[in-house]
């Protein structure tokens, strides 16, 4: 007898994939199956705090296994490998044990449709050596392993000091102004002022010596000048230094050399240049590619090549009507394109065409630590664009969070995640140093 369900496959359980699972399981003439090649979800823009020491990973993961059982979903621990258009399946890789043994074969599984929501990594631009020595935040194991090299270095510099070596400093360089580069500046600033109440008690305010490299002319392109203007101000009274207008040619083992400043020592190197496809996508399948190896969308953000096949968050490139730009690779689109996708798949599966995506820019807003946040809210409630900054600034960068954690568990689960989170933090302490 034939399968009167819809069958819906989703790659990826990130900021896009992970509420749209939820969703869609909803509706009981769907089987939804979750492939991630993760066992538990992080919701990737807390991810500079964890770097920093800020925030404990383990208070905000998902398990995809337990979300799955409880919202009526599958879960699939795997990494795609191979979509065939023709027989409508996905087939992912063996999964592997750290010892390279396989734990599961590779998995064929059939699609009706299928949803493409798997992210997408730092663009490094081709620049020699940002594979072999910078470090990433794309996903939770590597903002550990920069807080355990951060640690170490911090550890190194501090008994340096106390052996009489008082110029001794932990250099790091950040690529990238973008809202990455510029939390985690802060982020860290705020981390190395308390190191010192946590028994590193050499490691002095000028112990950290910070690097912020962009290569256009100012940070934050998405924010006023005002505004941009405000954050370097902050991060230069911070002690940053920032390096506007400066291209990193190559980053070696010890520092990176630019066109522009020269060779910038540093001990440490992450590159948070921007998003694209992961490196494998052009091999996945035939679907067209943009030039930065994203799934090229119709406004409807079905595939351009097939329509049984839609993308949505960072590995998707859709131009809207009238837009020049693509949709930016931001949590906020992750969330709308989650939602009209689930839209869409109820209006093809009732025989109507599937709505246009209607991106609505609700602002962008960028968290200095404890120090500061700012940003401009857009929209009819405000009056157009809206510039914030303060207690009212930062409430509006939590909610963020929030609403994603709502989409995910529901509005009660949610809600009761949200006060165990807070109480949760406050009892923790500031700083996790292991
Ligand atoms: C440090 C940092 C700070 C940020 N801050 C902000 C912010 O303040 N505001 C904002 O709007 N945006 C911010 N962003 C951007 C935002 O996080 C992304 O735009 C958003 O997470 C994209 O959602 P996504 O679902 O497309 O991808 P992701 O959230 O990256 O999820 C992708 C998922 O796919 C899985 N996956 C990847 N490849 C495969 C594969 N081959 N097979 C199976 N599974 C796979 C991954 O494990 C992951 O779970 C930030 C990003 C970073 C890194």
């Amino acid at each position: 007898m034939p399968n009167s369900k819809t069958r819906i496959v989703i790659i990826g359980g990130g900021a896009a994939g992970l509420g749209l699972a939820r969703k869609l399981a909803r509706n009981k003439d769907h089987i939804v199956t979750l492939v991630d090649r993760n066992r538990t979800h992080f919701w990737k823009p807390l991810l500079h705090e964890v770097a920093a020491g800020a925030l404990d990973p383990n208070l905000e993961e998902v398990g995809y296994g337990g979300h799955a059982a409880r919202w009526g979903y599958r879960f699939y621990q795997g990494e795609l490998d191979r979509i065939d258009r023709t027989a409508q399946t996905i087939t992912t890789r063996p999964l592997l044990d750290d010892e390279g043994e396989v734990i599961l074969d590779a998995q064929t599984l059939d699609y009706d449709y299928l949803v493409l929501a798997f992210g997408g990594v730092s663009n490094d631009f081709g620049t020699p050596g940002v594979r072999e020595h910078a470090l990433f935040l794309e996903h939770r194991a590597q903002a550990d392993e920069f807080r355990k090299k951060l640690l170490n270095e911090c550890l190194r510099v501090n008994d340096r000091r106390q052996r009489g070596e008082t110029d001794a400093t932990v250099d790091i360089a950040i690529v990238g102004g973008g809202a990455t580069g510029v939390e985690l500046s802060a982020e860290l600033e705020q981390s190395a002022r308390a190191l010192r109440s946590y028994g590193l008690t050499n490691f002095d305010a000028d112990a950290l010596r910070l690097h912020l490299i962009e290569a256009g002319p100012r940070l934050l392109p998405a924010l006023d000048e005002k505004l941009v203007q405000k954050v370097s101000d902050e991060l230069t009274d911070l002690g940053v230094q920032l390096h506007t207008g400066t291209r990193v040619t190559e980053v070696l083992k010890d520092g990176v050399d630019t066109a522009d400043d020269g060779f910038i020592p540093a001990s440490m190197v992450l590159w948070a240049a921007g998003v694209r496809g992961e490196p494998d996508v052009p091999s996945l399948s035939d679907l067209e590619l943009s030039n930065l190896d994203k799934f090229v969308t119709e406004p409807t953000l079905q595939s351009v090549t097939d329509p049984k096949i839609f993308a949505i968050g960072d590995c998707a490139h859709c131009v809207l009507p009238g837009e020049q730009r693509p949709v930016p690779p931001r949590a906020q689109s992750a969330h709308q394109m989650a939602d009209h996708v689930a839209r869409a798949i109820t209006a093809l599966e009732s025989g109507k065409p599937a709505p246009q995506f209607e991106y609505k820019d609700h602002g962008s807003l960028v968290s200095l630590s404890h120090f500061a946040t700012v940003g401009s809210l857009m929209g009819n409630l405000v009056g157009g664009r809206l510039a914030i900054e303060g207690r009212v600034a930062r409430l509006a960068y939590q909610s963020l969070y929030r609403m994603h954690i709502l989409q995910v568990h529901g509005p009660f689960r949610g809600t009761v995640q949200i006060i165990t989170s807070f109480f949760s933090r406050a009892f923790k302490p500031r700083l996790k140093l292991h």
